[in-house]
């Protein structure tokens, strides 16, 4: 069954609905890579968002199934270094939203799982995404959890399988129809903030320190 889920940042201001969830509709995966982890740390977010062994759950999605409702203008992005992966944020509580490319000629988003999404009419996030399919870049892991399985980096299967649906909404046209990107001219919408140094260091340095929760 597909169903929408609605994405809240955590002070209300941005409201947007990930249409059409269901576990065939995306790929339910758990990060772990050093990137995704630095992104809660220099959020903020850490603690409430990776999991006890620092993993991001993440659903990718077709672009075009993520609409903003309200506060189109709390959208805003950064990258951790220059040339990499955009990651989507809200400017006004800074509530992580998903990664991009820096084009929306390879259309996905990774819309990464918080504790304020929730399910239209009730029910739980996890069961409309479907089970985790597996554990990538799991080198940086902090332990290992039983419930799935996790590789050292991505499995061919998984890229195989991330393709197929990409290129299903490459051909949809879905690229043009982002949210994060203009239609006409294929640019971001919103310029990303590069991290400076001294920024990517303090995020550094925050998940070197052992976290509050314990
Ligand atoms: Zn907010
Ligand atoms: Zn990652």
């Amino acid at each position: 069954m597909k169903t929408p889920v609605t994405v809240t940042c955590s002070c209300g201001r941005f409201r947007a609905t990930a249409h059409d969830i269901a576990a065939n509709s995306g790929n339910h995966v758990v990060c772990y890579c050093d990137d995704c982890q630095l992104f809660q740390h220099h959020l903020g977010t850490a603690d409430e968002v990776l999991d006890e062994h620092g993993g991001t759950h993440i659903f990718q999605i077709s672009p075009a199934k993520f609409e903003p409702i309200r506060g189109h203008e709390q959208l805003a992005c950064l990258r951790l270094r220059p040339g990499g992966l955009i990651r989507w944020y809200t400017r006004c509580c800074s509530t992580p939203l998903g990664n991009t490319l820096a084009t929306p000629t390879v259309p996905f988003f990774g819309l990464i799982r918080t504790s304020t999404q929730t399910v239209d009419g009730g029910g739980d996030v996890e069961a409309a995404t479907g089970p985790v399919l597996c554990g990538v870049y799991g080198t940086y892991a902090n332990g290992r959890p039983d419930e799935f399985r996790v590789y050292d980096k991505a499995p061919l299967w998984l890229l195989l399988r991330f393709m197929r649906k990409m290129l299903r909404w490459r051909f949809r046209g879905d690229g043009k129809r982002s949210p994060f990107f203009d239609a006409g001219s294929g640019r971001l919408r919103v310029k990303p903030h590069v991290l400076r140094e001294e920024e990517l260091a303090a995020a550094i340095e925050r998940r070197e320190a052992p976290s509050k929760s314990g």
